[in-house]
């Protein structure tokens, strides 16, 4: 089993400086306090004492789902991301609230091993009563989560021990045994959470319970001969014709994906079916900027190339978790298969909807991540949310980026390797199994520049194989020192052998694809718009640089033609006082020819009301050279919107000629 990110990020080291590093550490100096600070203030924190909270708890009519019903996972990825980050840096007071949080926790535990905020102090004789909608076994994988970076960090099991009992508790509930409940997460997440336990501690339960929720999941038939969620609605007394806004028909369970069997699609179509899942979501669902979701009912996936830019096109979601999620998948899928379109994948959610999702200020995020702004939905942050996911699962990636970077391993004595999937400034250490050292460290300006120098220390007696990520939108790549043989590019990776690594021990890769290029969503979008990308990163326009746009850049146009000029430009990072105060982000800022559609206002009917012109006249009119103004448009960065102030306007898609 190859190792999972969360438990090898450490032995990779971002020395500064790169945008990642830079990221991680906006996180220490000001993130993991600003987010401790928000779960204190909505009581998320301080609720583990089980204590009624007047104001906060007084209004629970929300359905199915309530806002406490997982405030016990909030707080369980903030542990985690601070356990990460603990582990890069100390700092006394998100030590001291780690340590608080852990007692509280342990407190709360009930004598059976329950650990539950909501079915404890609100609704305690509804425990595992909407296991669809009610978020219990979610929370339970969340705290797995927690407890296995708390036990990283700390070396002791003060969280681990009480999360076991829990998993025990929970196996007692759940399995395949008669008496037993044959349900299964609503929210997916306790499942991969509980196999990680599995593979850190051994633990029997929590594989047997991991593998029989995936193995359940979907069963039309489980409980008493009904679909799980069907007969749990049914002992709950709720009419069939009660429904989540989250389920577009009654019986419909695509939203929590258990319309069908999970197995019984792998076993039928085997491998494609991973590969063709990947590719409709890839090819089809997938936003220019790695966002997914366009549907805001159920935060998800719509039908085939259905991706408006924003509310006013009609919708688009793209939560920054959606992302998240997309890149811990892509990491998972190339360890079973090394294939550069999965670390492709990985990259541009990562450098545009992930990073975007956070301000440079560190306490201002997005959940909705959308490529154009409209009056309803201002391109705007918010400090917190009342569904506030996306904030720690950001700190909790970014704590543990190193674990993302690549691959690497011994598979002989005498043999090593690196695959590398995201290139930064970096360096990762481990140990053959013979006991060799190895080090191995690349150092770039990635994502501004495509050059990246690698330096090997290991024994010489080791071969040592690297492969490098050639992303899809690099047209040509140079390796110095050169070689008269070619390398050989096996699944979008650049394999330099151990014949060359013999007797080069640093050498450096040039990418190219770093000067500006226009790309197109797919044409069954119908959106005919163009925006700009440099390397990774998708571009988008803000009014704080074009400040003459009145309309969210509806009527905007990019020139097909014309030269695209850089311009290196940095950003205050607004880190509060102390050394962090000067920090600057640098990045490079594109102008481009474009221009302004103008059309009379209230003229939108087209000729069909009187006096206006006919449709033929209306589009002829349009045509014309003096109904467009040239403008000259200035890019940034997707992932620098909404950090300057300004009136919200942005838009990532601009008309096409
Ligand atoms: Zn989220």
């Amino acid at each position: 089993m190859a190792q999972h990110p969360q438990t090898i990020f450490h032995e990779t080291t971002l020395p500064s400086p790169s945008l990642l590093q830079s990221r991680r550490e906006i996180f220490h100096a000001v993130g993991v306090k600003a987010q401790l600070a928000q779960l204190r203030k909505t009581g998320r924190y301080t609720c583990f004492d089980l204590k009624w909270q007047p104001g906060v708890y007084d209004d629970l009519s929300r359905w199915p789902c309530p806002p406490p019903v997982y405030w016990d996972s909030d707080v369980a990825k903030w542990i985690e991301g601070a356990c990460y980050l603990l582990l890069d840096r100390y700092d006394a007071e998100v030590d001291a609230a780690v340590r608080a949080i852990v007692d509280m926790m342990r407190s709360a535990q009930g004598d059976d091993g329950y650990l539950n905020l909501y079915f404890t102090v609100i609704e305690p004789e509804k425990r595992w009563s909407n296991l669809r909608d009610q978020h219990e076994l979610y929370n339970a994988g969340h705290l797995v989560e927690a407890a296995l970076a708390h036990s990283k960090y700390y070396k002791n099991d003060l969280l681990l021990e009480p999360i076991i009992r829990y998993v025990k508790l929970i196996r007692s509930v759940f399995g395949p045994e008669e008496g037993r409940r044959h349900g299964y997460p609503g929210h997916p997440e306790t499942e991969l959470a509980l196999l990680r336990l599995h593979a850190v501690t051994g633990n029997q339960d929590a594989y047997e319970l991991g593998r029989y929720f995936i193995e359940e999941r979907g069963n039309p038939t489980g409980q008493h001969g009904q679909h799980y969620y069907d007969w749990e609605a049914e002992e709950r007394g709720d009419s069939p014709w009660k429904r989540p806004n989250s389920y577009v028909h009654a019986y419909d369970h695509f939203y929590n994906q258990s319309h069908k069997p999970i197995l019984e699609q792998d076993t039928v179509e085997g491998h494609a079916v991973r590969a063709i899942l990947w590719d409709n979501m890839v090819d089809r669902k997938m936003y220019l900027t790695g966002g997914i979701g366009a549907m805001l009912n159920w935060e998800g996936f719509g039908i085939d190339y259905f991706l408006p830019q924003g509310t006013d096109d009609g919708g688009c979601y793209n939560e920054t978790c959606a992302s998240i999620g997309v890149m811990m998948l892509a990491e998972r899928l190339l360890h079973l298969d090394l294939d550069s379109r999965y670390a492709d994948v990985m990259e541009l959610c990562l450098y545009n909807t992930v990073m975007g999702a956070m301000g440079l200020d560190g306490r201002s995020f997005t959940y909705v991540n959308q490529l154009a702004s409209s009056e309803k939905d201002n391109d705007r942050r918010e400090s917190w949310f009342e569904t506030s996911c996306c904030p720690p699962n950001l700190m909790r990636l970014f704590g543990s980026i190193g674990g993302y970077l690549w691959d690497y391993g011994s598979p002989a004595a005498d043999e090593v390797f690196v695959n590398v999937h995201l290139y930064t400034t970096a360096e990762v250490s481990f140990e053959t199994g013979g006991g060799a050292k190895v080090s191995f460290a690349q150092l770039s300006d990635w994502p501004q520049d495509g050059k990246v120098s690698f330096q090997i220390k290991a024994p010489s007696t080791l071969k040592t194989t690297i492969r490098l990520r050639w992303p899809s939108w690099s047209p040509d790549y140079k390796i110095t020192p050169s070689t008269a043989e070619e390398f050989e590019c096996v699944g979008g990776y650049i394999v330099i052998p151990s014949s060359y690594t013999s007797k080069h021990s640093e050498f450096t890769v040039d990418f190219d694809g770093f000067a500006p290029r226009q790309v197109y969503p797919h044409p069954y979008t119908n959106q005919h718009v163009v925006a700009l990308a440099r390397g990774p990163v998708v571009y988008c326009v803000e009014d704080t640089d074009n400040p003459w746009e009145k309309d969210h850049f509806r009527d905007t146009g990019l020139a097909r033609h014309g030269e695209i000029q850089e311009r290196s430009r940095s950003m205050p990072m607004p880190l509060g006082s102390g050394d962090q105060a000067e920090k600057q982000c640098h990045y490079i800022e594109l102008q481009a020819k474009g221009w302004t559609r103008k059309h009379e206002k209230g003229s939108d009917t087209r000729g069909r009301g009187r006096g206006q012109k006919s449709i033929r006249q209306a589009y002829a009119a349009e045509k014309e050279a003096d109904n467009e103004e040239a403008v000259t448009l200035v890019f940034l960065p997707y992932y620098l919107r909404a950090n300057r102030g300004g009136r919200g306007m942005m838009r990532v898609g601009l008309l096409r000629e």
